[in-house]
């Protein structure tokens, strides 16, 4: 599904270095070899027992509005 030529950016939903494997930048595919990212394909907030869509920060728009209270937990509005 992904192709490997093309260059592209870490799924990881805080990191925009380029990938190394899997999808991950070097330094996430080693915390993905370790098991730590969960399934490559299909990203989740990182708060356990959630599995919604990460937002941002690789957090569901849910679990970012507890973390980052600033933003209501509704649509959050790319800032910048
Ligand atoms: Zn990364
Ligand atoms: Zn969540």
């Amino acid at each position: 599904m992904t192709d490997a030529m093309t260059e592209s950016t870490c799924k990881a939903a805080d990191c925009d270095k380029t990938v190394r494997a899997k999808g991950y930048c070097d330094r996430h595919y080693r915390s993905w070899r370790k098991g730590k990212m969960g399934k490559p394909r299909h990203p989740s907030c990182n708060e356990a027992g959630c599995g919604k869509a990460p937002l941002r920060r690789g957090l569901c728009a849910d679990h970012y509005a507890k973390h980052y209270s600033k933003a209501p937990a509704a649509d959050v509005a790319p800032a910048s």
